[in-house]
């Protein structure tokens, strides 16, 4: 009997005393990694199920099956983390990024931001404009595991000077977009040929479009028409509804003034008709354009002080971003100079309108993303993402269909639903170990503050391991510096 029970013990003695399992390093990809006995979360709206071993070769989730004995087949050096009783969900996808080491004029090492989005559990970045040159080179170097950083995928601004002004011209600058290598083309206000014209030879070229309409000629029903990926933020969706055709302006408007724009944007879908809105959102579902809402970035319109006072400013603000944030008309987004109790209560009633838009497109069957465009109006880089989170759960979808929006819809809506956005065989190695239930609070996905423990243990990007900890001690070390000079 002895002799039976040593017979069946011994290789698995063997295996964990003579191979002991490494733990993961901080930045360094191993060629094996294991994480056990998680409850995974996948990302296309499945329930949690577990314990559940992962197993990652390189850069790619390899295998993804019920946990067994922790040392049986584990090829040597393999590295283990023990996920006992946490959760394990995909990375996050940021649909609207921009990668920024100035703001006000003062510089941020590149650090501060990358290593930010990481902390808050972002392993992609969809970047819509930013230096092209610069954010080229860091894409390059993230796919190579070369930089602290998530993946990128990078956008151009269509109408940068000197701005198409026929269709062949709008053609030309949208070959000319492919040729240096981007992988989609940010518009913003645009004239009916030339987006006709543009979006032709987009698709053509095999490129994707993010749409961030003004009050102009064109709105989501030509989005719609002219087969536009995203409509960012939520312009040209009202517009496409309004009762009246255009917006009620008090007669001295001036739309070139910021402040003009966005107390004004405030009152906008209160003058949507349901039903004209319903036709809109619908025309977006059936020609298969996302909706990327950045539920967070306007949010200071409805609630400037909780936006002025955030509880991890002291420790995570930058000094430049808080200059930039201060009201100024100099700077994009910071136009609070005299920000009234009615300005707040419109403010209030339009994200109840557009939260419960952005639901209905959601019940009708259209796919929702989350992207945070933060750097501007006291939204600092990643904690906006899951701030925004926390507002797709106040939109009224359930915490599974949040999570859905900013992982899997996300991948597909890149053009890589094969490769991003869920934990699944085949798919990138892109997960959060997690010291809590996601479902249960998105708001232990910040950043710790003061002593907390971190809620994201492990950002794991393209199979490299992440330290959280270690992530947020040196972004509040930049901090500090940034502060002494
Ligand atoms: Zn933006």
């Amino acid at each position: 009997m002895r002799t039976l029970l040593l017979t069946l013990l011994v290789p698995g003695l063997l295996s964990a005393q003579s191979v002991p399992s490494p733990a993961p390093q901080h930045g360094q990809r191993p060629a094996r990694m294991m994480v056990r006995n998680a409850l995974v979360i996948e990302g296309n709206g499945t329930p949690a199920s577990g314990p559940r071993d992962i197993f990652i070769e390189g850069d790619t989730i390899t295998q993804i099956a019920p946990s067994r004995a922790a040392t049986a087949n584990q090829p040597a050096g393999t590295a283990v983390i023990d996920a006992q009783g946490r959760y394990v969900m995909p990375g996050l996808i940021n649909m609207h990024a921009h990668f920024q080491d100035e703001r006000a004029g003062i510089r941020m090492p590149a650090d501060y931001q990358l290593k930010l989005w990481l902390a808050a559990g972002i392993t992609t970045c969809r970047d819509l404009g930013s230096d092209f040159a610069k954010s080229s080179v860091l894409r390059e170097q993230s796919k190579l595991g070369q930089v602290i950083a998530p993946r990128f995928f990078l956008h151009r601004t269509f109408s940068m000077p000197p701005a198409p002004r026929t269709p062949d011209e709008a053609r030309e600058r949208i070959r000319q977009f492919k040729r240096d290598g981007a992988d989609g083309v940010k518009f913003f206000d645009l004239y009916r040929d030339i987006m006709e014209a543009a979006l032709d030879e987009l698709h053509k070229q095999g490129l994707r479009g993010a749409h961030h309409a003004a009050v102009a000629e064109t709105n989501a029903l030509d989005d719609s028409k002219f087969g536009m990926t995203t409509i960012e933020h939520w312009y040209g969706i009202p517009d496409a509804a309004l009762e009246n055709g255009v917006q009620s302006f008090p007669a001295d408007f001036n739309i070139a003034r910021e402040i003009d724009r966005f107390r004004y944007s405030g009152r906008l879908w209160r003058e949507a008709n349901p039903d004209r809105l319903k036709m809109v959102l619908e025309s977006m579902v059936k020609a298969n354009v996302a909706w990327d809402p950045t539920l967070n970035i306007y949010e200071a319109a409805r609630d400037l002080q909780r936006y002025q006072n955030q509880p991890w400013f002291p420790e995570y603000l930058h000094p430049a971003l808080e200059r930039f944030f201060a009201p100024n008309p100099e700077y994009h987004g910071s136009f609070f100079e005299h920000w009234t109790t009615t300005d707040e209560a419109f403010w209030r009633e339009n994200y109840r309108l557009w939260m419960g838009a952005v639901r209905q497109f959601g019940h009708l069957g259209g796919t929702i993303t989350t992207g945070e465009d933060t750097g501007f109006i006291y939204n600092v880089y990643g904690f906006g993402l899951i701030r925004g989170l926390e507002l797709h759960r106040e939109a009224g979808f359930a915490p599974l269909q949040v999570i859905q929006h900013a992982t899997a819809n996300g991948g597909k809506t890149l053009g890589q639903g094969h490769r991003l956005g869920r934990i699944r065989t085949g798919y990138a190695a892109d997960l959060l170990i997690l010291n809590g239930n996601p479902l249960e609070d998105f708001k232990f996905l910040y950043p710790p503050v003061g002593n907390q423990k971190p809620g994201i243990e492990w950002t794991i990007k393209d199979g490299i391991p992440y330290s959280v900890p270690k992530l947020v001690a040196d972004v509040k070390a930049i901090v500090r510096d940034a502060k002494k000079k």
